[in-house]
């Protein structure tokens, strides 16, 4: 059974990717939205460059907001 990589390395949710569903990679959300590079830091290498992220996943950590006004 030939691996898919059309699951997120990190989640294992659909990563959406457009390439997995027969479109051109320009139609892909990776190419109007940011990755994080701390997601992609965390792709096992042997998926890295094969496997998409998902949307979720490569969404940037949300600012801290521990630095608010009390
Ligand atoms: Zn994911």
């Amino acid at each position: 059974m030939p691996e898919s990589n059309s699951d997120c390395p990190l989640c294992g949710q659909s990563n959406q990717c457009a390439m997995v569903a027969g479109l051109p990679a320009t139609r892909c959300w990776c190419m109007t939205q940011p990755v994080a590079p701390a997601a992609l830091q965390q792709l096992p290498p042997e998926r890295r460059g094969l496997a998409c992220i998902c949307p979720e996943c490569a969404r940037p950590l949300p600012p801290m907001q521990q630095s608010l006004p009390i």
